[in-house]
């Protein structure tokens, strides 16, 4: 296309690159206002226990109230935040949000839940994460054992002898800690023990079809198997249907997550979800 335009005329963008690169930069834009115009909020999905169907806590999902794309997605703008930087500061929003929310509910008289917090790799990184997070929690005076860090197993297997020590220090101020998407990144087994973990999250992809995929089955089968033998929790993402939860009710899964009991909620909606699912607990 280029050539055709003759020596010495190069055209290095068509139309459509020109079209993208811009739509690109107004997106870069928005999102660096986005902090400052308070655009940002957090939904929260309850994570449940499988035998007894009680809410053991929730993890909050980072929603973009955009004034004219209405609710956007994180896959939508996060690794755009990754490159830019504005992570951090993002992420510092999110965890200072969740934490203090979660403070608030405790001092509704709520019951004391933990609440999930997802961690970049970009964030994982940032100097004295360990220190920052407990500043966080002093600042807003939430117990440590009411947050959950959430990472992936390739965030942790990038340096990871780095990572072992950032996590013992989470981990010594009574932070949990969870693999999150576990079973898609890494195959190596061996970081599992080297790691100060408290949680396998299976990934959403190994419990759609396990009620029929006898392959599915036999890996979530396997990971609870390995999770419960290294004395760690096990929880099974995006569980939508009873079959679903009966089969891992039946494999001994711990707890799960999914739109079979929510979907994440805007902060009032969840409100009315943890009333309501205390009623029921109590009438049991
Ligand atoms: P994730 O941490 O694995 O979160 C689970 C995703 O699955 C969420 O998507 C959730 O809404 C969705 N989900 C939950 N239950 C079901 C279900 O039953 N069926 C289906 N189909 N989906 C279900 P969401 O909220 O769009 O988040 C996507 C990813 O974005 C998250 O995956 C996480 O990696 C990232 N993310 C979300 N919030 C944050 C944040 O505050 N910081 C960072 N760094 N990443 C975040
Ligand atoms: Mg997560
Ligand atoms: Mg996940
Ligand atoms: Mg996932």
């Amino acid at each position: 296309h280029a050539k055709r335009m003759g020596r010495g005329n190069y055209q290095f963008f068509t139309p459509e690159m020109n079209a993208a690169a811009s739509a690109r930069l107004a997106l870069e834009k928005a999102l660096r206002r986005a902090l400052d115009q308070r655009e940002f909020e957090l939904h929260y999905q309850p994570k449940v226990d499988v035998k007894s169907g009680q809410v053991l806590g929730m993890e909050a999902l980072l929603r973009w109230r955009h004034p004219e794309r209405g609710l956007v997605p994180p896959a939508e703008f996060i690794p755009l935040a990754e490159e830019i930087g504005l992570i951090g500061p993002i992420g510092a929003w999110v965890l200072e949000t969740a934490c203090r929310q979660n403070r608030d509910w405790q001092q509704q008289g709520l019951p004391k839940l933990r609440v999930a917090v997802n961690l970049s790799a970009v964030q994982f990184r940032q100097q004295n994460l360990p220190e920052f997070v407990a500043g966080v929690l002093k600042d807003v005076g939430l117990d440590a054992s009411c947050l959950e860090l959430e990472v992936t197993e390739s965030v942790v297997m990038h340096n990871a002898k780095e990572a072992a020590q950032i996590l013992e220090k989470l981990h010594a101020q009574g932070i949990h800690i969870s693999i999150d998407d576990f079973g898609t990144g890494y195959s190596s087994l061996s970081y599992l023990k080297q790691f100060r973990l408290d949680t396998l999250k299976i990934d959403r992809s190994f419990v759609r079809d396990i009620s029929s995929d006898a392959d599915d089955a036999a890996i979530v089968r396997s990971v609870i198997a390995l999770a419960h033998s290294l004395r760690l929790g096990v929880i099974a993402e995006g569980v939508e249907t009873s079959e679903q939860l009966a089969f891992l009710e039946s494999l001994d899964c711990d707890e799960y997550q999914g739109y079979l009991r929510s979907k994440p909620l805007s902060v009032p909606d969840f409100e009315a979800f943890l009333r309501d699912a205390i009623g029921a607990e109590a009438a049991v």
